[in-house]
């Protein structure tokens, strides 16, 4: 692995907002040793190669925070329903897509074949492309919970344990298996029969254990919450990631601020939005996805995600990509959402991607911002996100997308579930 300085570029480094004009990243060893104006490099830098990004934006590699690699670009209804080694090519091709599109940090929020483990081993060793993974597995739930309602009560593709003490073995289990990532469904769903948003589905004792179990461990929680109550407890016993979080209340807002330091918020908008403005194309006409809640879901999430920036809680890009409507490759969607949406300047939305999600993706802090001696994972981009944040769907756009110090190039992208015409829409 040799050295390489990345220079006359438009620098964003994700440490704060600025923009750096003539800008250099130099690169060694899979390592950022400097990243600033040109005039700081040090001087006595030898045995380089030089990249000119003359015109070009230079930004940290983003972090997708709430995967699902082997959901395969299906509708809805069908997500997962594959068969187990074509669940592993999907999964290997969206891994590189991902990569492909700038994402070089993601977190599972769930892996129904159980599929993290082993493709996130192979990313590592080098044998496929794709970004790093902070590995999960199949869905921890209680009986009647959504994870019980899902994949057709193909009980081989969740977890579902009731009681303190069956927890904390489906979390030794979870251990067991090598994970990064419990994923706990804390409530339910509009869609769910049984599971709807605000009826918690685990007891405080149940959680407790989950959450214990898996930091004794060295693993992170993240959950599935809906509603106010659900991000409550989720926040009162220690969950790091809480996914969703659309309708919060002043106290759920306060504990979470209160924890700041500690706990992220994904609202993951897509799914919602997609369903809601092409549902019509899968036979889920826009006013039956209103009737079920989607619309006022999304108002909600709205007025949540203001309250979180309001009190400074970090706020994840990305959730759920993966489905026909909303392919993997199309996740910088998000910040268009976040920038439009939820009235964020485009700064801000980059500085989600970046640097929030990093400290989300890697608690070491080796990840998120351009800064001597952390990952030289980093995106080259033609163009300025800054006065467009919607040209990072532009996979033309996406120039290089470099991983450990290595520069992946831009056929990365290319994913044969997505049809010329869509890529970058
Ligand atoms: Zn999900």
């Amino acid at each position: 692995m040799g050295s390489l300085i990345i220079e006359n570029a438009d620098l964003f480094t994700g440490v704060d907002g600025e923009v750096i004009s003539n800008g250099s990243v130099w690169v060694s060893e899979g390592f950022v040793r400097f990243a600033g104006p040109k005039d700081d490099m040090p001087s006595d830098v030898e045995n380089v190669e030089r990249f000119d990004a003359s015109g070009k934006f230079v930004m940290p590699g983003m972090t997708e925070s709430h995967v699902h690699l082997s959901y395969n670009n299906a509708h809805p209804q069908q997500l997962n329903s594959q068969p187990l080694p074509t669940a592993m090519l999907d999964a290997v091709d969206n891994a590189r897509v991902l990569l492909g599109s700038g994402f070089t940090s993601a977190i599972s929020f769930g892996s129904a074949q159980g599929l993290d483990i082993p493709l996130r081993d192979a990313i590592n060793s080098g044998r496929i492309p794709g970004p790093r993974l902070a590995a999960s597995d199949r869905d921890l739930g209680s009986t009647g919970s959504n994870a019980d309602g899902t994949f057709g009560g193909d009980n081989s593709k969740k977890i579902i344990a009731d009681g303190p003490w069956a927890v904390r073995k489906a979390v030794r289990s979870l251990a067991k298996r090598r994970c990064d990532i419990v994923k706990i469904f804390l409530d339910g769903e509009a869609l769910s029969e049984f599971a709807p948003p605000g009826v918690l589905t685990y007891s405080d004792e149940e959680v407790a254990a989950a959450v214990e179990e898996a930091h004794i461990r060295g693993m992170r929680v993240v959950s599935h919450s809906r509603s106010a109550a659900a991000v409550k407890q989720a926040v009162r016993h220690g969950v790091d990631i809480i996914g969703h979080a659309n309708y919060l209340d002043d106290e759920a807002v306060a504990m979470l601020e209160a924890k700041r330091e500690h706990v992220f918020v994904g609202p993951g908008i897509a799914w919602e939005i997609a369903l809601l403005d092409r549902g019509s194309e899968l036979g889920l006409p826009r006013d039956a996805m209103e009737q079920r809640g989607y619309q006022r879901e999304i108002d909600e999430t709205i007025s949540a995600v203001k309250r979180l920036r309001e009190s400074k809680v970090r706020v994840l890009i990305g959730g759920d990509y993966g489905l026909n409507i909303t392919p993997h490759g199309t996740n910088s969607k998000d910040l268009e959402y976040f920038v439009d949406l939820f009235g964020m300047s485009t700064t801000e939305a980059l500085l989600c991607a970046t640097r929030d999600g990093g400290a989300a993706a890697d608690p070491s802090g080796m990840v998120g911002t351009l800064e001597e001696g952390k990952f030289a994972d980093l995106v080259v981009v033609e163009g300025n996100p800054i006065e467009d944040i919607r040209i990072l769907q532009d996979h033309s756009r996406i120039v290089g997308v470099m991983k450990d110090g290595v520069m992946h190039c831009a056929l990365m992208q290319r994913n044969p579930y997505i049809a010329p015409s869509e890529m970058g829409s």
